[in-house]
């Protein structure tokens, strides 16, 4: 092996480098190879369920304000040590600067709100359900439980998940994407020097072999997915048959319906934001724009205009808009669909394909660069309409009224988000109301929900009843148990044989 930094795992507190199967991280601006990441097998797999399920009993016995406590310690060395982070998303994943720390602090917002864990976990109770009798209920800890995460958001996604995972008392393996491994590593070193006991939280990197062996795990009671459908439908059949509690967020194809009376620049700024910003490469991102009558007309000139005069450039440069596209792979990907719009008869009206990377920055050339990329007259049947391309290309149809923009998202297999730009307060609220999708913005066009709400789509977007964070995070984490008490005093001579009322 080269002299190239070895990204390994985190097992019960300690750096594991077994490196029997490894794959290459690169700089997607650059196209450098930067580091090389072990890919764990069955055995790796089996030490950090292990080491989760030795420290358990401890962790599930430390009062939840001591568990509260550690992630105060870990919410100021989050903040303390922000910019590091979003340096390394930027590093593996391409997205700018702003974009990454805007990530970091997203994922922030879950650790405070799981700083408030004794108050989440207080519980239900009723005195005197019968006579002397009262019955409460509490929430209580699963075991060993796993994350498995995407490329796109390295630190937040994480953060949807373990910062409630562990404040309820469980104890976590988190297997990140291999495309961008490094911040899981360096959120482990700021958990431990939080004060976090050893084995509460690990790390192992790796791909589908990895997953597998988590999924089948005797010992790992509950997963949490976030990738695309085809996998995230594998995961929850997966760790379904084999009796874990699943939640598996999948893909999505997000609409913005422009109305005829929204304000105009105000929703053409939106659509380039959502559209572009991250390269595309969000499940929250804007792939479809809607346009409700004759406001195409006016819409999509102003949106091909915007997407030429975007500032793809290295995400490290201030003014970068974009990046690139995360890998070559994903970079072949995309342009393919590319061909496919045009193929199919849609109007390609910025490609991005044309892109050159020279003006990307210094060293950028061998980069997986793409520009933006802008499609009319977009139908329902089209591939690059049916389908998530998760890049930067923007789509728009034209609908005639504001029944068939419901109509369509409505129609679509992914349920992730989807905004409405309007000023009628009337057109809003049926919007919000009739459309069946999981997260829904009215003039916001990215509307992920804050910590305490809880994110998830519908459809092929989420397999699962319970959305990721929020009060539901810790309705996944936790199991109910509802106790009932009498005391000898109060309990009647004699057996009894009906059922027993409220008497
Ligand atoms: P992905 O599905 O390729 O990978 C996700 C995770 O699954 C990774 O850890 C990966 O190593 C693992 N994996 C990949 N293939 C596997 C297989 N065959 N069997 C078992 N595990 C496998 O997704 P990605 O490319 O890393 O991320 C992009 C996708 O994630 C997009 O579809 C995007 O919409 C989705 N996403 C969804 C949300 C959401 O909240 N719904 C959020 C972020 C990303």
């Amino acid at each position: 092996m080269s002299d190239l930094p070895f990204i390994g795992h985190h097992i019960g507190g300690q750096r594991l480098a077994d490196a029997s199967r490894v794959q290459d991280v690169t700089n997607p601006a650059t196209g450098a190879v930067t580091a090389h990441v072990a890919l764990a097998d069955a055995a790796t797999v089996d030490a950090a369920v292990a080491a989760a399920r030795a420290a358990w009993a401890a962790w599930a016995d430390t009062p939840p304000i001591r568990r509260a406590r550690i992630l105060f310690r870990f919410l100021e060395l989050l903040h303390r040590h922000r910019d590091e982070l979003a340096r390394l998303i930027t590093a593996e994943h391409g997205k700018v600067f702003s974009d990454a720390q805007g990530e970091v602090t997203r994922g922030i917002d879950i650790v405070e709100f799981a700083c408030g864990i004794p108050q989440l976990l207080k519980g239900d109770y009723t005195e005197q359900v019968a006579t002397g009798i009262d019955n409460w209920t509490v929430r209580q800890p699963l075991g060993v439980v796993a994350g498995i995460t995407p490329f796109n958001f390295p630190v937040m996604v994480p953060m949807w998940m373990f910062p409630l995972a562990l404040a309820c008392g469980n104890t976590f393996v988190l297997k990140p994407s291999p495309i961008a491994p490094s911040p899981s590593l360096r959120l482990a070193e700021l958990l431990q020097e939080a004060g976090l006991p050893d084995g509460v939280f690990n790390v192992v990197q790796g791909d589908k072999v990895a997953v597998d062996a988590l999924l089948t795990h005797p010992d790992v009671r509950a997963l949490s997915f976030v990738g695309s459908t085809a996998v995230a439908q594998h995961v929850y059949a997966t760790g379904a048959q084999h009796g874990k509690r699943v939640q598996a967020l999948g893909g999505a194809k997000n609409h913005l319906v422009v109305m005829p009376d929204a304000d105009l620049d105000q929703a053409v700024d939106a659509l380039i934001g959502a559209a572009f910003g991250s390269a595309g490469e969000r499940c929250m991102a804007i792939s479809v724009a809607v346009l409700v009558g004759e406001v195409a007309d006016r819409v999509v000139p102003a949106l091909a205009q915007r997407t030429r005069a975007l500032k793809v450039m290295d995400g490290m440069e201030l003014q970068a808009e974009m990046g690139p596209i995360v890998t070559a792979a994903a970079r072949e990907r995309i342009c393919g669909y590319i061909a496919d719009g045009v193929r199919e008869g849609a109007q390609l009206l910025v490609d991005g394909r044309t892109f050159d990377p020279a003006q990307a920055g210094p060293g950028c050339a061998g980069g997986f660069w793409l520009g933006g990329t802008l499609f009319d007259h977009v139908t329902p049947s089209m591939r690059i309409y049916r389908e998530e391309i998760f890049g930067p290309v923007l789509s728009c149809v034209r609908v005639p009224d504001f029944a068939s923009a419901v109509q369509l998202i409505n129609d679509h297999a992914y349920g992730n988000g989807t905004a409405c730009f309007t000023r009628d307060g009337h057109t809003a609220r049926e919007f919000a109301r009739r459309v069946r999708v999981g997260m829904v913005g009215i003039n916001v066009p990215i509307p992920v929900p804050m910590a305490w709400h809880g994110f998830g789509g519908w459809k092929q977007s989420l397999f699962g009843d319970l959305h990721a964070y929020g009060e539901e995070g810790v309705h996944f984490y936790t199991a109910q148990k509802s106790i009932m008490q009498r005391w000898p005093e109060s309990t009647p001579k004699g057996a009894q044989f009906a059922m027993p009322t409220a008497s």
